[in-house]
């Protein structure tokens, strides 16, 4: 349940109170709406909780039962949506954030250029995938930490911040050490013991869609991230498995919408994932804007051609800057 304070609360009492409140052993979150603090108090299920104790507390206004299975992410615990703060770069405030790069980091000079690239397009967010989660054993399965160690260089040489997956519980802190951002792939959207572990370092976080997940598991596997202690995390939608096997995946665009109403979270769309093929990723781009993304992972790749790993669905560099131009052009518009 969710505790409202009074308007006068401060920060300070509404701390004085979780203390008071410690004895019950109950976990607690505070967040800060409408210039109010809230307090979520979770409970186990089996915890017998004597609503009306809690409504005599000094300084409560009233109580909220959650609606939803998930908690913190959903917008019963916070009103507004979160805003995550990067450096100068802000996800979530309304703006459209880019965030584009290779697949997979193959070598020093593919993502330098392909940072150099972006940069002048005014691309903030460089990505690049080091420990990749393919699909066959044989496939290239990414460079590892020297891969994150070209891709935090390339984004430092060009003022970007960067995100990179992260597939394995021992992998987190290596990742954390090179990366701002660090990604959950769809393949491990329900890797609980990994999503623990990346709610505990505390860097913000993109949790990718399951490939059959639906907005409800996806909110808990959220929720495991909120609930380790990172309040920044972003849900990416990546496209879901379907009947349909022309394209790689299917775009759920009401993903958009649905996810920012039932949730304060910023929402990316990654179209790259979504349709697999290089010459549809701009229009699934511009509908992601016209549904209200706040931002879009987008694989960019100097010569796609000659990429290791999902080349056919990687722009050029050039392709980008034409579909990133039309996304702002609409974001304007709209
Ligand atoms: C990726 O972004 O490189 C990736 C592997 O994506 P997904 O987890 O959506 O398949
Ligand atoms: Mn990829």
């Amino acid at each position: 349940m969710l505790l409202i304070l009074k308007p006068q609360m401060t920060k300070t009492d509404a701390n004085e109170l979780i203390a008071r409140l410690a004895w019950m052993n109950l976990k607690t979150f505070i967040t800060e709406d409408d210039n109010r603090y809230c307090i979520a108090l979770i409970h186990h299920p089996d915890q017998k909780i004597n609503l009306e104790l809690f409504s005599e507390l000094p300084g409560v206004e009233k109580i909220v039962p959650f609606k939803e299975r998930f908690k913190l992410a959903s917008r019963n615990f916070k009103r507004s949506r979160t805003i995550i703060e990067i450096g100068p770069v802000k996800i979530g405030d309304g703006s459209l954030t880019f965030m584009a790069g290779p697949c997979s980091i193959e070598t020093e000079q593919q993502v330098y250029q392909t940072a150099q690239a972006l940069a002048s397009q005014g691309v903030k967010i460089l990505r690049g995938g080091a420990f990749k989660p393919r699909t066959s054993p044989y496939d290239f399965q990414g460079l590892g930490e020297t891969g994150l160690d070209y891709l935090s260089k390339a984004a430092k040489a060009h003022n970007m911040l960067c995100i990179s997956e992260v597939m394995d519980t021992k992998e987190v802190e290596i990742v954390a050490k090179y990366v701002d951002i660090l990604q959950i792939g769809a393949r491990n959207m329900q890797n609980f013991s990994l999503l623990k572990a990346v709610g505990e370092i505390k860097k913000p976080v993109l949790l990718k869609r399951g490939m059959h997940a639906t907005y409800h598991d996806f909110l808990l596997a959220a929720e495991y991230i909120l609930t380790a202690g990172t309040m920044e995390v972003m849900l990416c939608e990546r496209g879901i498995r379907t009947f349909e096997g022309y394209t790689r995946n299917t775009l759920d665009l009401s993903a958009v919408p649905v996810l920012q109403e039932l949730s304060h979270l910023p929402v990316i769309v990654d179209p790259s994932h979504a349709v697999g093929m290089s010459r549809f990723v701009p229009k699934l781009a511009y509908a992601a804007v016209a549904c209200g993304a706040d931002g879009l992972l987008v694989e960019v790749h100097p010569e796609p051609n000659k990429a290791l790993c999902d080349g056919q669905q990687s722009l050029t560099p050039d392709e980008f800057a034409k579909m990133a131009k039309k996304c702002m052009q609409l974001r304007e518009i709209l």
